[in-house]
């Protein structure tokens, strides 16, 4: 893993980490298919955010659900020292050799990936952090409204994030949210948010097209390879 200047390598965060999806969006057209999948999910929940804050997200995911036609159940837990992922600062990272800087960033990310790889079934495993990248952290140098993370449980679609390799094992697709970055956030825009590392967890790429749930800045339809795409990933969880 390369380690530039900043002390973070671009990769790491330019292909899975996102901005603010911008417009208030609704659930209207163009929607394509449902996903017509039971999605259960586990909600971990930072035990220092207040009950809002699970809450909001439960909502949030019901009404992704929603909009997507999948039926979504969600079991809220509460999650003791959970870690802010990226939150070592730039001067302190550049003082490390590439490999020590590789581990400040994967160890806190192993530590969440453990509590939120439960032993029971579930489709979707999301986890709402007090922050991924807070604003003094090297991270932030390069994406200072990192909103959320999604990581797919497969190893084909995680080839080109290497540094992924380094985590625990586990087959559940996860999605990292920050509260610091969506509690701003009108409710449109969270559930544009959610949806939209939804899709990277289950293995979707960005898409440029306006609107769309996998655009950079947001939106919430997607099209029928998409949805097809999802199913299939929902499907390889069971
Ligand atoms: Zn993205």
């Amino acid at each position: 893993m390369t380690v530039r200047r900043a002390g973070l390598p671009l990769v790491l965060l330019a292909l899975i980490g996102c901005r603010t999806p911008d417009p208030a969006v609704s659930c209207g057209a163009p929607l394509s298919d449902s996903i017509d999948r039971d999605v259960t999910v586990d909600l971990l929940v930072d035990d220092q955010l207040a009950p809002q804050a699970g809450e909001t997200v439960r909502r949030a995911l019901l009404d992704w659900g929603q909009c997507h036609g999948a039926r979504v159940a969600v079991r809220v837990r509460v999650g003791r020292d959970l870690p802010v992922p990226f939150a070592i600062r730039h001067d302190a990272l550049a003082r490390l050799t590439p490999d020590a800087g590789q581990k400040s960033l994967t160890e806190p990310l192993a530590h969440l990936v453990r509590q939120m790889a439960t032993p029971q079934t579930v489709s979707l495993s999301v986890a709402v952090l007090r922050d991924l990248a807070p604003p003094e952290s090297a991270a932030a140098l390069l994406l200072p409204e990192l909103h959320g993370l999604g990581l797919p449980a497969t190893a084909t679609t995680t080839q080109n994030l290497p540094w992924l390799r380094d985590l625990p094992m586990h087959r559940v697709p996860m999605v990292l949210l920050s509260w610091a970055q969506m509690a701003n956030q009108r409710p449109q825009e969270q559930v544009a948010t959610l949806a939209h590392e939804i899709g990277h967890a289950l293995g979707l790429a960005h898409d440029m097209r306006s609107g769309n749930a996998m655009a950079p800045q947001g939106g919430l339809w997607l099209d029928a390879a998409q949805v097809q795409a999802m199913r299939d990933a929902v499907d390889a969880v069971r």
